[in-house]
C-alpha cells in the first residue's frame, strides 16, 4: 500500500517522494494522526514534501473520490480555505486518499470571526440545478443521496430525513410518527425560500480548524447544494462554536427568519445518522426530536 501511495504521488507530482520509516536522519516518516471517526489518518513526509494520507477498506474507494471531488469544489468556490486533495487510489486491501497536510494550530476570537465570514462567502456560491450535487457522497460512512430537486422541502424529506429512517428500519430502530414527519416536512419549510448554497454538509467542531498562521480551515466535508442554514444548525449540535463565529457569518448574511425552529428539524438528520453508525443512545435523541419538530405541525 504505501509503496503504491509513493509511486502515486509521484506520478503526479513528477518528484520523487520516498519514506524510508525512520532509517536515517534525511529519511521521512509516516505519524499516525487521531481524532478522525471513520479512516485510519496518517502525516506522510520523505523529509521534504507533507502529505495528509486516509486509509479505509478497498471497497470505499467511491467515499474517498467523492472527498476528492468535495474538497475540490470548496477549493474553486475560493471562499475558505481546505486541503488541497491530490489524488484517490486502492488496491486489493485498502483504499486511499492523499491531500495536502496543512500543520493545524488553534482558533482566536478574531479567527472565528474570519471563519464565519468565509463560511457565508462559501454559502453565496449556487447552482441553476437546485438542491443535491452532480453525485452521491457520504456523512460519516452513510451513503449520502444528493439527486437535484427544486424543492428544498422535499429534498430534505425525501433525501436526508426519508432515506436516515429507512435505514434505521432496516437496523431495527423504530421511530415513532415517522411517516407523519416524513409527510410533513415540506410544508414545515413551506414558507421557507431558501437559495441553493454550497454546505460543508458535516459542520461539527471537529472538522473547522485553523491553520497555525490562524487561517480557518474545513475539513472532511460531505458537500451538496442546500439551505446554509443546514451548516450552521451542525455548528451547535455537538457544542457550539464560539460566538464571534456567528457575529461573523450574521455580518456577511444574516440567517433568514425562523431559523431557530428549522434547527432542529435539520439536526435531526445528523442523530438519525449517528443511531445509524453508532446506535445506543441516539435513539431517544432522535425520538424527542422528531416530538419536538412535530409539536409543531
Ligand atoms: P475522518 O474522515 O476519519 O473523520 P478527518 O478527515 O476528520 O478524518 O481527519 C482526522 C483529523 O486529522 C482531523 O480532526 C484533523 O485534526 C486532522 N487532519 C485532517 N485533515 C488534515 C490535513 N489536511 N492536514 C493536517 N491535519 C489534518
Amino acid at each position: 500500500m504505501w509503496t503504491k501511495i509513493q509511486q502515486h504521488i509521484q506520478q503526479l507530482t513528477g518528484r520523487e517522494f520516498v519514506m524510508c520509516d525512520g532509517l536515517g536522519p534525511a529519511c521521512g516518516h509516516r505519524t499516525p494522526v487521531s481524532g478522525g471517526s471513520i479512516n485510519q489518518a496518517y502525516h506522510i513526509t520523505d523529509g521534504n514534501q507533507h502529505y495528509f494520507v486516509k486509509l479505509n477498506q478497498a471497497s470505499k474507494e467511491a467515499m474517498f473520490e467523492a472527498e476528492v471531488t468535495g474538497l475540490q469544489e470548496m477549493h474553486n468556490s475560493r471562499s475558505i480555505r481546505v486541503p488541497k486533495p491530490l489524488c484517490w487510489g486502492t488496491d486489493s486491501e485498502y483504499s486511499y486518499i492523499i491531500m495536502e497536510w496543512i500543520p493545524l494550530g488553534h482558533g482566536k476570537t478574531q479567527t472565528w470571526f474570519v471563519m464565519g465570514q468565509q463560511l457565508a462567502q462559501m454559502h453565496r456560491q449556487s447552482h441553476p440545478q437546485g438542491f443535491g450535487w452532480h453525485r452521491n457522497n457520504t456523512i460519516g460512512d452513510t451513503p449520502q443521496l444528493n439527486s437535484w430537486m427544486e424543492s428544498w422541502g422535499q429534498f430534505f424529506a425525501e433525501q436526508r430525513i426519508g432515506y436516515q429512517v429507512q435505514l434505521a428500519q432496516r437496523r431495527g430502530g423504530y421511530f415513532r410518527h415517522t411517516a407523519a414527519l416524513i409527510e410533513n416536512i415540506p410544508t414545515l419549510l413551506a414558507g421557507h425560500h431558501p437559495v441553493p448554497s454550497l454546505v460543508h454538509g458535516d459542520l461539527w467542531s471537529g472538522n473547522a480548524a485553523f491553520s497555525q498562521m490562524g487561517e480557518p480551515i474545513l475539513l472532511d466535508p460531505a458537500i451538496y447544494y442546500g439551505d446554509r442554514e443546514v451548516d450552521i444548525a451542525m455548528t451547535t449540535l455537538f457544542g457550539a462554536f464560539p460566538l464571534t463565529f456567528y457575529q461573523g457569518y450574521q455580518e456577511t448574511w444574516p440567517l433568514a427568519e425562523g431559523y431557530q425552529q428549522r434547527q432542529v428539524l435539520y439536526n435531526l438528520y445528523h442523530i438519525l445518522n449517528h443511531f445509524n453508525l453508532f446506535g445506543g443512545g441516539y435513539a431517544s435523541q432522535a425520538q424527542d426530536m422528531i416530538d419536538q419538530v412535530l409539536a409543531r405541525v
